[in-house]
């Protein structure tokens, strides 16, 4: 079983907060990427245990989240999209998808450091679903014919799991304390506002994470049909509504493609 691991950094247990734990300037960067390397090698401890033969590891957080160095010797790692951003390297040779540290999208109640792409995003959806980074993944992997089999990361991300690919295991590490409705807020309001969460202990969340892991590809092997996708028809049309900050007021892009949810996703970088 060849199995395409997503990592993000922010819906990690003891990623306390963005700027000192995800990004490169923050004191605690070199920490939050050793909490997000260990979250990551529970989860391919899992897939190992049920039997997996490899585990790609793709690092998706903006700035880069995994260290190289503590990485499960077991697994390969992933930098750098080889084709034009999506499908972010997956391809028909993977029997299923997994995330590791991953946030729920911008708009979702009790979310801890809530952002889709960035914190300028109040929504994006593709005929009428909300999709966060989550989903923006599933739906590739759905048009590449492969299955969404788990997700570790904040308790909020369920709800999202559950409607976009339902029968996938996720395992929650954190729960957020701070409801949204916050559309009227400004990019760097947002940014500030979703900062409080309850988060289990690295050792809980890795021991949690590595038996999901191992149930979602044991499931796999046992009942495949348990894992599916919501109803996406095309043609797909995309509508992303931005908060206003500093360089813009407020807006709404809207792409379509006739045939190709992965084409929709690439739209808005070919016109650049
Ligand atoms: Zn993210």
């Amino acid at each position: 079983m060849n199995i395409y691991l997503m990592t993000d950094m922010e819906g990690c247990a003891g990623m306390l907060n963005h700027d000192d734990w995800v990004l490169p300037a923050g004191r605690y960067y070199d920490k939050g990427r050793q909490i997000l390397t260990e979250e990551a090698n529970a989860v391919i401890s899992g897939f190992f245990d049920s039997g997996a033969t490899r585990v790609l590891v793709a690092d998706g957080h903006g700035a880069g989240g995994i260290d190289p160095l503590l990485l499960d010797p077991r697994a390969e790692l992933l930098r750098g999209w080889p084709d034009c951003i999506y499908p972010l390297g997956l391809d028909p040779s993977f029997d299923a998808v997994a995330w590791v540290g991953q946030h729920a999208k911008a708009g979702t109640d009790y979310s801890h450091i809530t952002h889709t792409g960035w914190f300028n995003c109040i929504d994006d959806s593709v005929n009428g679903h909300s999709i966060g980074e989550y989903g923006a993944v599933a739906l590739c992997a759905r048009e590449l014919g492969i299955p969404s089999i788990f997700a570790g990361g904040e308790a909020a991300l369920a709800a999202e799991v559950e409607a976009l690919t339902p029968g996938a295991v996720t395992v929650a590490v954190k729960r957020g304390l701070k409801k949204d409705g916050l559309d009227h807020l400004t990019t760097d309001e947002y940014r500030a506002a979703k900062l409080s969460a309850i988060h289990l202990s690295h050792t809980e969340a890795c021991r949690l994470l590595q038996t999901g892991a191992a149930q979602a590809l044991q499931r796999l092997k046992t009942q495949p049909a348990s894992f599916r996708y919501v109803s996406i028809q095309p043609p797909y049309v995309r509508t992303t509504r931005l908060r206003a900050d500093a360089k813009q007021p407020a807006r709404t892009d809207r792409y379509e493609h006739p045939d190709s949810f992965i084409g929709l996703m690439n739209t808005p970088y070919l016109k650049r």
